[in-house]
């Protein structure tokens, strides 16, 4: 398994295929145990990311640290990783060709790892995840869904993106919430 992620790496480190090599410091390309039972995934880098290739260690990453705290899940327990692996310009939304280029690798990592339970974080991330798991029927607003489990191919629980939540005393409550699912999952 390390062998076919160090693999990977090379590959993405490497990547050219969208327009996002041209302007990204570092690729991001994924962080965790590689016996995680679960896997986040979030939808693309920011700044922090993009300087030091670690996924989620800026604002929204110390929320998620946060949120993983509170029900008592190790963050080296999990992986951590993103639909998009390098920056889009100035944090703009990932577009669908951009979304498509790079969905080979988290193709990957989701074979290579195999989670017991899928989570993507926000909108974007949920409606690739819930496709790419025959779970499209059930695609609804992140406000209808999240926390909720769905069983396709695998096991997905969308949540709420933190970045939503960092200046939201409300949404912060809702993701702490959602997130004592989790608690069944994790080992
Ligand atoms: N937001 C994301 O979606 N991913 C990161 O890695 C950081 C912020
Ligand atoms: Fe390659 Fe993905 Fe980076 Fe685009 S975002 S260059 S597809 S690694």
């Amino acid at each position: 398994m390390e062998n076919k992620l160090k693999t990977l790496e090379k590959e993405v480190l490497s990547c050219k295929k969208c327009v996002l090599c041209k302007k990204r410091n570092l690729p991001v390309i994924g962080q965790g145990s590689f016996k995680a039972k679960i896997m986040f995934v979030g939808e693309a880098p920011g700044a922090r990311e993009d300087a030091t290739g670690v996924p989620f260690c800026g604002r929204s990453g110390k929320f998620l640290d946060e949120l993983l705290k509170s029900v008592g899940i190790d963050r080296g327990k999990v992986y951590i990783c993103n639909i998009v692996k390098c920056r889009p310009p100035k944090n703009r939304d990932p577009k669908e060709k951009e979304i498509k280029a790079c969905s080979l690798f988290i193709e990957k990592q989701i074979e290579v790892l195999s989670p017991k339970v899928i989570c993507p974080l926000g909108r974007h991330s949920m409606r690739f995840v819930m496709e790419r798991f025959g779970l499209s029927n059930n695609i609804d607003t992140i406000g209808k869904i999240h926390g909720k489990v769905f069983k396709g191919k695998n096991t997905v629980i969308p949540f709420y993106h933190p970045a939503v939540a960092m200046y939201n005393p409300n949404m912060k409550k809702i993701l702490k919430k959602d997130f004592k699912i989790l608690k069944k999952y994790a080992n």
